[in-house]
């Protein structure tokens, strides 16, 4: 497996298995198929309500705890650093393991200048290998970076064809952040599997349109979390490293950018409020 070197020197899967909206009952199998398929990268969140069966499926997996990769995510806590050390002490619960590999705050809203100030010191005390964030935009990152000690390792993001990050990867390089995709196939949104670009780059390598979108994200250093429900679509996913998209099928991918969420924008008021202000647990 191709790997990345994150900034404090951990080594992470470039290409992983993500569990969003996979119901609580499917997680334990889904996840045990993704492990026998040959992902060892594994992305979940608290509030993806399945760390649980998560858990289960890594303690049977059969797969050497340092094998595995595990990132699960802090979903938006009260203000102040306790509530996030026991939101981490619940997730570990759930999950069962002693370390995690990969923390990221799900989302920047709320009091998550606390939250990192928490989870700095959980990184401190060796029970994150990693820290990052999910769904900052730059301008939240810098900040964010500005006034802490330690910088996130990993920024992930939604990257997909249809909204590709190519200026915000070039910045977070410059700051030392890992893009990571969420959201790859773009759920499958704007006619993704079927898009004519897509799939007449997929002919020529007699690939899916889905591996010629993964094979893309990782041909620019973006780390893939894509999901899947049944078998044979996870390893079609993970058999994407023995083909190479040339300069010109670069370019035609690239122009299909618009640049725009197809999902929601996290500086709309709307979201701001609706997301900020969810609770779980
Ligand atoms: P995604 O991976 O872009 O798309 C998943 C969809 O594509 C499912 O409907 C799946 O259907 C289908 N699919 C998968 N492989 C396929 C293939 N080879 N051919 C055709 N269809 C295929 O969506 P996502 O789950 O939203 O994103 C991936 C991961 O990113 C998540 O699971 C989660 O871990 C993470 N994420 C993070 C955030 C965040 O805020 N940080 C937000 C969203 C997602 P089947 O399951 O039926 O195969």
């Amino acid at each position: 497996m191709q790997t990345v070197t994150l900034n404090n020197g951990v080594v992470m899967p470039i290409l992983g298995f993500g569990v969003f909206q996979i119901p609580d009952d499917e997680t334990e199998r889904v996840v045990t198929e993704a492990i026998e398929t040959g992902y060892r990268l594994i992305d979940t969140a608290a509030s993806y309500g399945n760390e649980e069966a998560v858990g289960r499926a890594i303690k049977a997996g059969g797969v050497a705890r340092e094998d595995l990769f595990i990132t699960t995510k802090l979903w938006i806590q009260p203000a102040g650093e306790d509530a996030t050390k026991r939101a981490f002490e619940t997730s570990m619960r759930r999950l069962g393991l002693d370390y995690l590999d990969l923390y990221l705050i799900h989302q920047p809203f709320g009091d998550y200048y606390s939250e990192w100030r928490a989870v700095e010191d959980l990184h401190r005390q060796g029970l994150i290998r990693a820290i990052g964030v999910a769904n900052f935009y730059p301008d939240r990152l810098v900040d964010l970076i500005d006034h802490n000690e330690i910088a996130p390792a990993v920024n992930q993001i939604e990257t997909n064809p249809f909204f590709q990050r190519q200026d915000y990867q070039k910045q977070l390089e410059e700051l030392g952040v890992q893009i990571q995709s969420w959201g790859p196939f773009a759920e499958g949104r704007n006619n993704l599997f079927t898009d004519p670009t897509l799939t007449a780059i997929a002919e020529a390598h007699d690939r899916s349109v889905a591996q010629v979108v993964l094979r893309w994200l990782t041909e620019r250093g973006v780390i893939a979390i894509p999901k899947s429900v049944r078998r044979e679509r996870m390893a079609q996913n993970f058999d994407i490293f023995d083909f190479t998209l040339t300069a010109d099928e670069m370019t035609r991918i690239a122009a299909l950018d618009t640049g725009a969420s197809l999902f929601f924008d996290h500086r709309d008021p709307t979201m701001v409020h609706q997301l900020g202000t969810r609770r779980i647990d």
